[in-house]
């Protein structure tokens, strides 16, 4: 069974990363010409409800190679990269999101570069805060009925 998460940047507007927030983001245009940083290639959301800035890959983020359990990803225009370390028990744990390992990590990702992490590597490994984190916005994306495309 594969569930469908919301689209993030790629379609509309990214939620809000923080708990207890989740509201629809707006494309931050007075940080960044149009909202847009070239120098990354990243588009800049702030959440009206709290006031929370994160970016946003303009396409989807792109899986450049896996080795073991880390997962280097890149943004749409190649400019940055994000390695997200994914141990076997954090994959396990995520099997009701419906995801396999690479989309795991591309959402991870998403979330990192939304959450305003600046760090290049994001270990989610089970006993960390920051699963828990990443685990608690997967679930805010989830929809609630789905249907298989078509
Ligand atoms: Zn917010």
């Amino acid at each position: 069974m594969k569930v469908t998460l919301c689209p993030s940047a790629a379609a509309g507007s990214p939620i809000c990363p923080l708990a207890l927030c989740r509201q629809e983001m707006q494309q931050e245009t007075s940080r960044y010409k149009a909202g847009y940083d070239f120098t990354t290639g990243l588009s800049c959301f702030r959440c009206p409800a709290c006031g929370h800035i994160g970016m946003a890959a303009a396409g989807r983020v792109q899986l450049v190679f896996r080795l073991a359990h880390e997962y280097v990803l890149t943004n749409d225009p190649y400019q940055s990269a994000i390695t997200v370390v994914l141990p076997a028990g954090s994959i396990a744990l995520c099997q009701t999101y419906g995801l396999d390992a690479e989309d795991l990590a591309k959402q991870a990702a998403e979330w990192a570069l939304l959450s305003g992490n600046s760090s290049d590597t994001l270990t989610l490994a089970p006993e960390r805060q920051e699963f828990l984190d990443f685990t608690d916005y997967l679930g805010s994306l989830a929809l609630p009925t789905l249907s298989d495309p078509p």
